[in-house]
């Protein structure tokens, strides 16, 4: 059995022996901590019943930690470059796959269907790549995969704007559009020196649980995030001039106060100190009115 690829020798020699080079475009920062690699596993709380699809495989570090854990893991990688190498750290484990494209353009439902129909449950598990996490992060929410968890490694400072609370600087569209879908939970800080090349900034580790039910009764989703946008537009703003400014027209003013009165919501408010509910209630609201 090949030696697990998760020390900062080991990666050295395989990007060497293969002569890669790291692709800064490509966020490519692999990690080397094998207890890191084991935390992020154990978090997705795998079993041989279960799937994992992991973003961004690299050389195989968390791929080879998934299949020891996972009946079926599949990987998406987008650089070419790395498919000989994943062919070679994943050779003992037959139950592991790799995808090659961009996981912003593969058809990720039929990617299920073809590969994930024999699991109890799947997670998406991975070190994301830090230039696209949000955009990653909000595909697999908006398109509504049959996900149990998402555990990844991201920016710690976006990690903290999708488990923040309202009220403070961290909390924005971000939070809401998160634990709309799901419960955050901080699962860990990781330094920069765990990673080949070092990020410049600090990581985190953090879990994702999708809800079963929305945490608040929406009746239009496009409306209720086209009005968290807007009211997030300008922090600096009361609620009721961040409204005016994208959602009604000036002479619908006093038609805005009224719906905010009905909500039990102040107009000087700012956009921060909302909650999911209030958003929720302020959204069927002027859905109704609009009607
Ligand atoms: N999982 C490895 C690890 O932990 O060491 C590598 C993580 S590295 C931070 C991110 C990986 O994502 C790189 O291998 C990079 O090539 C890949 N990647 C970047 N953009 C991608 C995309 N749009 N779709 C799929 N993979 C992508």
């Amino acid at each position: 059995r090949a030696a697990d690829v998760s020390s900062p020798n080991r990666t050295k020699e395989i990007i060497r022996k293969h002569g890669f080079t790291l692709k800064k475009s490509l966020g490519q920062n692999f990690l080397t901590d094998a207890n890191i690699l084991r935390n992020i596993a154990g978090a997705a709380e795998l079993d041989a019943s279960k799937g994992a699809l992991e973003i961004g495989p690299g050389i195989g570090a968390l791929t080879q930690q998934l299949a020891k854990e996972a009946g079926i893991v599949v990987a998406i990688e987008i650089d070419q470059r790395l498919l000989p190498i994943l062919e070679e750290t994943l050779e003992p484990y037959p139950h592991a796959s790799v995808v090659h494209g961009d996981v912003l353009k593969l058809d990720l439902h039929a990617l299920w269907q073809e590969r994930f129909s024999g699991c109890s449950k799947v997670s998406v598990v991975a070190n994301l790549p830090y230039y696209v996490t949000t955009p990653i992060i909000m595909k697999l929410l908006e398109e509504k995969l049959p996900l149990e968890y998402i555990v990844v490694m991201i920016q710690r400072e976006v990690a903290e704007r999708m488990a923040a609370k309202p009220g403070g600087k961290e909390y924005g569209s971000l939070s809401i559009a998160v634990q709309y879908y799901c419960e955050p939970e901080m699962v860990a800080i990781v330094p920069p020196t765990v990673f080949i090349p070092q990020p410049n900034v600090d990581s985190a580790v953090i879990r994702l649980k999708r809800r079963e039910e929305a945490p608040a009764h929406v009746e239009d989703e496009t409306l209720f995030f086209e009005i968290v946008h807007a009211c997030f537009a300008q922090r600096r703003k009361t609620l009721s001039n961040n409204l005016l400014a994208g959602v009604f027209a000036k002479a619908e003013k006093p038609a805005m106060e009224t719906i905010l009165a009905e909500c039990g919501i102040d107009p000087t408010r700012r956009g921060e100190t909302l909650s999911i509910a209030e958003y929720a209630r302020l959204a069927n609201a002027v859905l109704a009115y609009r009607r």
